[in-house]
């Protein structure tokens, strides 16, 4: 193809993604694919300037819809260009110090040829939708969309009811500021989970979550979804010398905004980059990166613009959390319970900082559902951070259907339907070795009875060796057991029997969550525990009296009713009970209660525990965590970036207490 049709169809195709991505707010590609796209058509014009025209995508900024009114930006806003590397980190920055002059920046002084080192403002990018707002005299007028930078999409009604966004200042100044909505990825996962219930269409990400909720023509469903926003820059005409001074100013204002870092030089601020890409991964907002801008506004005023991005400012973009590669083979493993999942091996590739090389399929469906065939090309996702998915699949000449297997992979079984589930399983519980290990691992693990040391080697040898048929054996193996096996030096022989030791006195709901009842995990065990106190009253429960349990469904009742029902599985719980193993009634665990009648609200970004889990600890001292502020909160915890809701502790004079104070408080 010749490149004048090349660069063509690269516009049309990249015209086309920013449409259903900005206008529609239905991405069909992944970002980075979008990026490579962009990259690909900004390296052949800059070879062949001679084609670049005007309306060419990489002269201009996002996309605009007739949806709303249209309005004319006072002053411009751009896009930002992006970096994959601190290479190309550093060559921005060279770039920087090559073009600015330092005249009058207060840069001077430290400025000759060999002094690198001018500040940087390092901040996250928050994955959302770019707006501005206007305020007269303190007083919230207008809000409008990015759009093409030059004209803006009129949505300042469903930005009211934002709360985060003040409707009033506190000064009675004129100014514009633009920021960034978002969608916080806890409400991001409610709010797809009730689309999918009502049989709405489900967004694929926070962003577009946010951008199709704020870009509603009726404000009213706008205010029903939870949206917040992040403020990184106000025009604030002179009265400043740096970026981080006027972001000092706009939370003085009562904006929300997001930390930022100052670097000296670039090399720091790639340090600060690297603790960002750590830091994001616990915070309950999506981030695409890293921007880095030159902190002097003067300087800024010096670098200028190009027609799509400042040319004082660059984004560092996180490295895809998506990929294409080989799927070479497709194996069925046998879960603990027996459900047969089949597993994509890939060729191996780097994902989002680590290698991977198997992703999960789930089931047949999905394999029907994603025309999935050996030899495809994958795309392949980080989900829920940790198991990777196959997000779709494309043919190639060497591809060939999947043939699912008749007979359990391991042993040789035939494997069954499950009347109401799609999942096939492998009914030889007893003797299959993927069900023993699968179970024994798990009974183990920190999710269940939480005995340290043992991994899957361990387990594997164990059971080979004929040591361990069931989970009542481990109480009965001695030192001279774990030194039998490979690698098992005295030190680790006394570790792995102490932690047996140590782990023997438990609770009934680690119990039932880890010796394996299909379809019970943590959260279903939780609840029978405390609906039947005693192991001996489930052991005994009629089936009747299990349906009857808020919580848990009828087809898991039938499970658990005959899991007790059966012989082999009553005769191993008293091996267990026999060999030492000692299960507390659920009444009669020592409960501390001491927050019991107090009330905790949480705002900003705590450092040691995400908010699920800070909350969680509230509610097993037996606290309370409303989501808001009133003249009934006993403290506030207040994190990094505190909300809105830390003034109106104040404002109601109710006790803040620092990440420190609360892990004091906690730990007493
Ligand atoms: P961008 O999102 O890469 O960067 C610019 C934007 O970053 C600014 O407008 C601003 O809103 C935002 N931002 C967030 N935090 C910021 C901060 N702290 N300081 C300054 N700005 C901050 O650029 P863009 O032009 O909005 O969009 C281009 C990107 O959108 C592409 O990189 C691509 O990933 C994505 N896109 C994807 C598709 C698709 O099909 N998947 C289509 C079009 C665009």
């Amino acid at each position: 193809m010749d490149i004048q049709e090349e660069i063509k169809k690269l516009r049309k195709e990249i015209e086309l993604n920013s449409y259903l991505y900005y206008v529609l707010d239905e991405p069909k590609l992944e970002d980075y694919e979008y990026d490579e796209l962009f990259h690909t058509l900004e390296k052949l014009e800059k070879e062949h300037p001679e084609l670049i025209t005007p309306d060419s995508p990489t002269q201009r900024v996002g996309g605009i819809s007739k949806k709303f009114n249209q309005v004319a930006h006072r002053v411009r806003l751009y896009s930002l260009d992006n970096s994959n590397s601190p290479e190309e980190l550093k060559k921005w920055y060279e770039r920087v110090l090559k073009e600015a002059s330092f005249e009058n920046s207060g840069q001077m002084s430290l400025f000759n040829t060999s002094v690198k080192d001018i500040p940087l403002a390092v901040e996250l990018k928050i994955d959302g939708l770019a707006i501005a707002l206007t305020y007269k005299k303190g007083i919230f007028t207008q809000g409008l969309t990015r759009g093409d930078g030059v004209i803006g999409e009129d949505i300042t009604n469903n930005l009211k009811t934002i709360k985060a966004i003040p409707l009033k200042l506190f000064e009675p100044v004129d100014i514009e500021v633009r920021g960034e909505v978002y969608m916080p990825i806890s409400s991001f996962e409610k709010l797809n989970k009730i689309q999918e219930e009502q049989g709405q269409k489900t967004f694929a990400n926070p962003r577009n979550a946010a951008a199709g909720t704020v870009r509603q023509l009726d404000p009213k469903v706008t205010s029903e979804r939870d949206l917040s926003i992040f403020v990184y820059t106000g025009i604030v005409n002179g009265e400043f010398k740096t970026h981080f001074e006027t972001m000092e100013y706009l939370k003085k204002l009562g904006f929300r905004v997001n930390n930022v870092k100052v670097a000296n030089g670039i090399e720091e601020a790639i340090k600060f980059v690297f603790e960002l890409d750590e830091k994001r991964k616990n915070l309950d907002y999506a981030t695409d990166g890293v921007v880095i801008k030159v902190n002097s506004l003067q300087l800024q005023n010096e670098l200028g613009f190009t027609s799509r991005v400042p040319k004082w400012a660059t984004a560092y973009k996180f490295p895809p959390e998506a990929v294409w590669t080989n799927l070479n083979n497709i194996e069925v493993q046998i879960g603990r319970t027996g459900m047969a999942v089949p597993v994509a091996v890939l060729e191996p590739v780097n994902l989002a900082g680590s290698v991977v090389s198997r992703a999960s399929l789930y089931n047949f469906d999905e394999i029907k559902r994603l025309d999935i065939e050996i030899n495809d090309k994958v795309l392949v996702k980080k989900a829920a951070e940790i198991i990777p998915k196959v997000l779709k699949a494309e043919k190639t000449e060497n591809s060939k259907p999947f043939i699912m297997p008749e007979m359990c992979p391991y042993c040789n079984t035939k494997l069954i339907d499950v009347e109401g589930e799609v999942a096939k399983y492998c009914p030889n519980n007893l003797t299959c070795p993927a069900q023993i290990q699968g179970r024994l691992e798990y009974y183990v693990s920190k999710y269940a009875m939480d005995i340290d040391g043992f991994g899957e080697s361990i387990i594997q040898q164990l059971v080979t060796l004929g040591k361990v048929k069931n989970y009542s054996d481990f109480y009965y193996l001695t030192i001279e057991d774990f030194l039998e096996l490979d690698l098992v030096k005295e030190k680790s022989a006394n570790n792995l029997y102490n932690a047996i030791q140590a782990s023997k006195n438990s609770t009934l709901s680690k119990f039932l969550n880890a010796i394996g009842i299909r379809l019970v995990g943590r959260e279903s065990a939780d609840i029978l525990a405390s609906s039947f106190k005693t192991l001996d009253e489930i052991k005994n429960a009629k089936l009747e009296e299990i349906i009857a349990v808020e919580g848990i469904g009828d087809k898991m009742a039938k499970n658990i009713f005959d899991y007790f029902q059966n012989e082999e599985n009553l005769k191993t719980i008293k091996r267990a009970l026999d060999g030492g193993l000692k299960i507390e009634n659920h009444h009669k665990i020592k409960e501390n209660l001491k927050f019991k009648g107090l009330s905790f609200v949480i705002t900003g970004t705590l450092e040691q525990f995400s908010r699920d889990e800070a909350q969680s600890i509230v509610k097993s001292l037996g606290g309370k965590t409303p989501n808001s502020v009133s003249k009934n909160t006993n403290y506030v915890i207040m994190g990094e970036n505190p909300g809105s809701k830390a003034q109106k502790a104040k404002e109601l004079n109710i006790p803040i207490l620092t990440e420190k104070e609360f892990i004091e408080l906690i730990g007493e």
